[in-house]
């Protein structure tokens, strides 16, 4: 099949060099087996291809398929609690929720809505928070495996500080995360992490028994560095810790298969150890606006070479829309003046598709619409005289266009969606 469209996607790294220069375009790709086979013009590829059927995709752009680094599947139904800071926020809103999920049935339910928000919002792939339960990870990995997404996910590990019904023992944790690994990591598109709350809810005992199952050669993520409050404490429950990021440091657990969330108030140090390690931060710009986290320090992490890609943190988050997060992450660094770092829509196209597949390691297949990567795309294009459909008109060029969808484009002005080559809906039937 060839696909006749506005293709626009980021091959370079925006960030290293010229952002003009990262960006690359062209008229039509060619899709066999889910993979693109061949890009250029149409003209073009009609010529190499001959009796390939043709789907024209007119109006708007054709951009990789959004990869989200950092979201809570057991969330989904928690959008939307405002005016807490993130320990308060966890009590109060996220953790209750969560909470349910120790009924299959219902965890069953809510995976499905969050796969179907994932896909209907353009995202592919994505490195999700998973439940504190077992038997809602499976239930989330055989929904995620079913619609052929790129799912990195685990049983998500505490054994202090959290409602009692969240906790783990050590003994289970490994395990049941052991058991997991053999059932789901590496098949098909689906991958295992391993993921600590955070050191504030896991003891050394329960980041030795991380360390143990990081050896398995699954992935790795927690949050760091979030709020004010929550640094504070780690540091109280950690007093050999020469900061927060050492807390999973001492236990092997920085890599370059890791992902840390948040990473508002890094110190020097951690920005070097994070660097030094290639592990990678999953930036959160709503949440962070939401729970009054912090301005995220971009220029920072990227002058020490910390590896930068987005999350929406749902449920504190506002959506699981991308472009949303990339805008949210351009006001915060307008707002840092001198300190911040002025992201162009080239940046911001980056941030939300090839960044992400760097982080998690799947640059190879996704986050660009390169010859040779599985075809996971996203078409935008707006409705008939709404207005980004009107702005799309008067965009001086591609660079212009991009801005003006990353200013208001919504999950609405999502046309179409295609995981691995086959078009994508959502599959549930709740309302
Ligand atoms: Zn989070």
């Amino acid at each position: 099949m060839i696909y006749a469209a506005t293709v626009v996607d980021t091959p370079g790294d925006p960030f290293a060099g010229d952002p003009a220069g990262a960006l690359a375009e062209d008229g039509a790709v060619c899709v066999r087996d889910g993979v693109i086979r061949a890009r250029g013009s149409l003209a073009a590829l009609r010529a190499e291809h001959p009796g390939e059927p043709v789907t024209r995709l007119d109006g708007g752009l054709l951009v990789p398929g959004f990869v989200d680094t950092h979201v809570h599947f057991p969330q989904i139904r928690a959008i939307g609690g405002l005016g807490l800071p993130l320990l308060d926020w966890l009590e109060h809103c996220a953790l209750p929720e969560e909470s349910k999920l120790a009924d299959q049935a219902y965890a069953r339910a809510v995976a499905a809505e969050f796969l179907d928000g994932l896909v209907t919002a353009g995202t592919t792939s994505a490195l999700v928070f998973g439940s504190h339960f077992p038997a809602a990870m499976d239930e989330l990995f055989a929904a995620a495996g079913q619609r052929g997404l790129n799912i990195t996910s685990g049983l998500v590990l505490s054994d202090r500080i959290l409602r009692p019904d969240l906790l783990n023992s050590a003994e289970s944790a490994l395990t049941d995360s052991a058991d997991l690994i053999l059932r789901w990591h590496d098949r098909g598109r689906l991958r295992y992490a391993v993921t600590p709350r955070f050191s504030l809810s896991a003891s050394d005992e329960m980041l030795d028994v991380c360390a143990q199952l990081l050896g398995k050669g699954v992935w790795f993520t927690s949050h760091i560095n979030e709020n004010l409050a929550e640094i504070a404490t780690v540091a109280g429950l950690f007093p050999g810790a020469r900061h927060y990021l050492d807390t999973y440091r001492r236990h092997g657990l920085v890599t370059e298969r890791s992902v840390f969330a948040h990473d508002v108030h890094p110190e020097d140090a951690e920005l070097a150890v994070l660097a030094e390690h290639g592990a990678s931060v999953a930036h959160c710009p709503t949440s962070n606006c939401t729970l009054g986290s912090g301005l995220f320090p971009l220029r920072r992490h990227v002058e020490h070479g910390v590896h930068v890609a987005l999350g929406t943190d749902v449920g504190a988050g506002a959506g699981l829309f991308l472009p949303k997060e990339a805008l949210q992450a351009y006001f915060i660094q307008q707002l840092l003046g001198p300190a911040g770092l002025s992201l162009t829509p080239v940046h911001l196209l980056y941030l939300a598709t090839r960044a992400g597949a760097r982080a998690l390691g799947l640059d190879g297949r996704v986050g660009d619409l390169a010859v040779g990567k599985d075809f996971d795309a996203v078409w935008l294009r707006p409705a008939a005289g709404s207005t980004l459909a009107v702005n799309l008109r008067h965009a001086r060029d591609t660079t212009d266009a991009l801005a003006r969808v990353f200013a208001l484009a919504t999950p609405a002005d999502v046309a179409g969606v295609w995981i691995g080559g086959e078009r994508a809906g959502p599959q549930s039937a709740a309302g």
